[in-house]
């Protein structure tokens, strides 16, 4: 039993980079939880150390995480289990949604310590419409089902989000041009390290630079959404009615050319009437 904390799960997020990242609210949990779910305890053992105290620390990761979870799960009825990826925020691109799942299924309480996140710090750098965005964790190395992902949400209408490696990221760039047409992006590399970058440019120009040199670190790639569709002309428009008045009366026929155009109700009532009177 933990005098400090209550016993249950606390999901914290830890730096992506720069230690002074790391909040007081999240090492107060790392060094008063009972034991710590780690990615690996290497990479953990260096955040602690940071703190000045050892953790105690249980590996909980892709290969293992089957296995550990029911004991992980159980004990939390008593003890205060923390969990943490090797950098960011756990869950994201990163194991621990099953463990909050039956955390959650087991009646357990789950408390999140949020924190740094590549993906969200990567769109405060990228100068991109923020207000709708899409997280696409790592698209698939493999050249078809890249294009096929890709091709999946070239219609979303919000900026994109997605991690990629840098000997890989000329050609993810390359592949977005191909399947998105050549948007605005952004390539956010190192954030919060010594050498933090954020270059912009068109998806094309972007994948030439870095053809060139692929670079070192950790990306994140930023694209923006589609642009707005162009206006409907008269003769988007004149064709639209034409085909609703073939299947409804004059006044609903406009009424769904409108919605669909954005275009004035009244005025292709108007049209519509015209276009009959010329039969
Ligand atoms: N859970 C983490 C988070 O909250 O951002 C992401 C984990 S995912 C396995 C690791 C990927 O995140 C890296 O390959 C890179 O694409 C991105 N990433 C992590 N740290 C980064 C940094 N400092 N700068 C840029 N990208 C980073």
């Amino acid at each position: 039993m933990n005098a400090l904390l209550t016993p249950g799960l606390y999901i914290v997020a830890t730096p992506i980079g720069n230690l002074g990242d790391l909040s007081p609210r999240a090492s107060e949990i790392l060094l008063n939880a009972d034991l710590v779910a780690v990615e690996d305890s290497r990479v953990t053992a260096g955040l602690f150390r940071h703190l000045g105290q050892k953790g105690k620390m249980l590996p909980y990761h892709d290969h293992n995480a089957d296995a550990v979870r029911p004991g992980l799960v159980a004990r939390m009825a008593t003890e205060a289990i923390a969990l943490v990826s090797d950098a960011g925020t756990p869950l994201i691109s990163d194991p621990g949604f099953k463990l909050v799942r039956d955390a959650r299924e087991a009646g357990h309480t789950v408390t999140t310590i949020p924190g740094p996140c590549a993906a969200i710090a990567a769109l405060t750098l990228a100068g991109l419409p923020t207000d709708r965005f899409l997280f696409l964790g790592f698209l698939p190395s493999k050249q078809q089902a890249r294009a096929e992902s890709i091709a999946e949400i070239a219609a979303v209408r919000a900026t994109l989000v997605l991690y990629e490696s840098g000997p890989r990221l000329s050609a993810c760039l390359a592949a977005l041009a191909e399947g998105l047409g050549d948007r605005e992006a952004a390539v956010a590399r190192e954030i919060t390290k010594k050498f933090e970058e954020c270059v912009t440019g068109s998806l094309t120009q972007l994948a030439e630079r870095y053809a060139e040199a692929p670079p070192k670190g950790e990306i994140v790639v930023v694209v923006a959404p589609p642009g707005a569709p162009a206006p409907a002309t008269a003769d988007d428009a004149d064709a639209a009615l034409a085909e609703a008045l073939t299947r409804l009366p004059t006044s609903k026929a406009a009424g769904e050319v409108a919605k669909k155009l954005g275009l004035d109700r009244k005025a292709l009532y108007a049209r519509a009437m015209e276009m009959k009177g010329s039969d």
